[in-house]
């Protein structure tokens, strides 16, 4: 790790140059941050754990036709992606209430929503990523009319197949958050999800208790978090120990 070039350092993530051009080393870090970085930890293998679930949803999406910016994972904590221009929008998806959605509309936690319902927030940590319409979105520039419909689409077709894959092994996709990036091929250019998909951006309970096993258990002091993210591991067949080409399937719940 200690020649190569950093490029960008982020809360839980490090990105470095990759081998080749076109490409970038994706590090996933212990640290966790919450409430726009006032509360910060360092969780010990979540990192690792991240790293995995990741790559798990990210190759899972793309047999189903999503796009991502994944390549491949290259160890423990790091995997090669596509360097994308990412667009500056956080994209939420929800589908029960939980979170600032329940604090902000007066909607209490667990209800189920009438459909699942698309939200967008300004990637800014200054301003401490402000909810945005797509009026904003497409007036300031950040994305093109186009590609916010695209993005809308994808998000849903992303929730339609999360959805179902977490139900299959006891879990309730509460909410979670996506980022998008510009993949551009010669004069070409395309959306491709990017960032990671993971308990540091997913809402997850357990279908029969709705116990957390997401960030929320940081976020709340519930204990347990790396607990948390070994059980979701666990759930989808893929716990580290198991050892790196030792992928068992899905274990499915009654
Ligand atoms: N989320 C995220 N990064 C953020 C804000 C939210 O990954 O900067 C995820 C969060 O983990 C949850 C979903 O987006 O799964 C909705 O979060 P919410 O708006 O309820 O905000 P929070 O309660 O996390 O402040």
């Amino acid at each position: 790790m200690a020649r190569r070039k950093q490029v960008y350092e982020g809360k839980a993530k490090i990105l470095f140059e990759g081998p080749e051009s076109g490409t970038l080393i994706q590090y996933f870090k212990d640290d966790a941050t919450a409430f726009n970085n006032k509360k910060h930890a360092v969780i010990t293998g979540k990192g690792v754990l991240n790293n995995r679930i990741s790559e798990y949803l990210m190759m899972k999406l793309h047999d189903v036709g999503i796009p991502t910016h994944f390549v491949r994972r290259l160890n423990m904590r790091e995997q090669l992606i596509r360097e994308v221009e990412i667009i500056p929008i956080e994209v939420v998806v929800r589908n029960i209430a939980a979170g600032s959605l329940g604090k902000r509309l007066g909607i209490e936690d667990g209800t189920l929503l009438p459909r699942s319902i698309v939200e967008y927030y300004l990637k800014s940590d200054e301003l401490g990523d402000p909810m945005v319409s797509e009026e904003h979105i497409t007036a300031f520039g950040w994305a093109s009319y186009q590609e916010i419909d695209e993005i809308m689409s994808m998000s849903l077709r992303v929730n339609d197949f999360l959805s179902g894959l977490f139900l299959g092994v006891g879990l309730k996709l509460v909410d979670f958050k996506l980022e998008f990036g510009r993949l551009w091929e010669d004069e070409d250019m395309r959306l491709v999800l990017a960032d990671e998909i993971s308990p540091d951006n997913c809402r997850l309970w357990d279908v029969k208790t709705n116990e957390r096993l997401d960030k929320d258990r940081f976020r709340q002091d519930l204990g347990k978090v790396e607990e948390g993210y070994q059980e979701i591991a666990r759930r989808l067949g893929i716990l580290p120990e198991a050892g790196p080409r030792d992928m068992r399937g899905p274990e499915t719940m009654q």
